[in-house]
């Protein structure tokens, strides 16, 4: 069973971003860049399924500028045994992402592609819902369990009530939520390793994917700043602040 994992080359989660001066993005010249984190659970998932022995490839798949080598290196290192890159930049909106992931699909036929439930940058959370749809695949998204039998996948998903748990028919999508599991950290020989793994390098129009925007960002803008909070000496003040101060209620 082969499975395919997309990755996403995103601003590093501890790094505290900063709007661009053109209002068109955040910064990203000069900033520390890693894996989407719910990639990295992605990868970790389908590395533990190659270790049960279910799996017996991972394909890892990541869009965006060269410098995503590094981010498919890393998933390389964690386990995965091939790495295809296509590059597109700015990197493009989910919906051109998911033609991509799969015209990557229709080439490589995986049993199982593993997504993150969002990109940490833009928060779409779009990606894996527009793949299902543009390949007919059934989905699971959020999943904090899997386990395959036979031709089928379950899927524990987290939703708002508490835990659903679906059987989908293989060929199948998954999003990963964050207690699936905790990645593992690539050891260093395995990083050397990852080095020597086989990595292909592929442009949209080898595909023949149009990835031509369709989306207009208008405006990017920080937050507004939170004022401090202040101490209320009753009930009937805390009710009366929040009829004419924050006009709530
Ligand atoms: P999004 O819908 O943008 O929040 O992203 C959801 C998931 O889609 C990510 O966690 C990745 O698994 C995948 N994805 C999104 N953009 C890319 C990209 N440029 N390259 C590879 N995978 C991506």
């Amino acid at each position: 069973m082969k499975i395919l994992v997309p990755v996403k080359r995103v601003v590093d989660y501890n790094v505290q971003v900063r709007v661009r001066a053109d209002q068109q993005g955040v910064e990203t010249t000069g900033v520390k860049m890693s894996m989407n984190p719910f990639d990295e659970i992605a990868v970790e998932e389908a590395v533990r399924l190659k270790e049960k022995g279910v799996a017996t490839e991972i394909v890892v798949l990541s869009i965006g500028p060269a410098q995503a080598q590094d981010t498919l290196r890393t998933a390389l290192a964690m386990g995965a045994d091939r790495a295809v890159l296509i590059t597109a930049e700015p990197n493009p909106e989910p919906l051109a992402v998911a033609k991509l992931i799969k015209a990557v699909a229709e080439k490589e036929g995986p049993s199982i592609i593993i997504l993150g439930k969002q990109a940490i940058d833009d928060d779409m959370n779009a990606t894996s819902q527009s793949l299902a749809a543009l390949l007919d695949w059934p989905q699971g998204t959020f999943a904090s369990k899997v386990e395959v039998k036979g031709e089928e996948v379950e899927v524990t998903r987290e939703i708002d009530g508490g835990l659903e748990t679906v059987a989908l028919k293989l060929p199948a999508i998954i999003s990963t939520d964050l207690r699936l599991n905790e990645p593992r950290y690539a050891a260093l020989p395995n990083i050397m390793k990852a080095r020597k793994k086989p990595l292909e390098t592929l442009t949209p129009a080898d595909l023949s994917v149009d990835v031509t925007p369709r989306l207009e960002t208008l405006k990017v803008a920080e937050p507004a700043k939170r004022q401090g909070g202040k101490k209320v000496g009753s009930v009937a003040e805390l009710v009366e602040k929040l009829k004419t101060e924050a006009r709530v209620i």
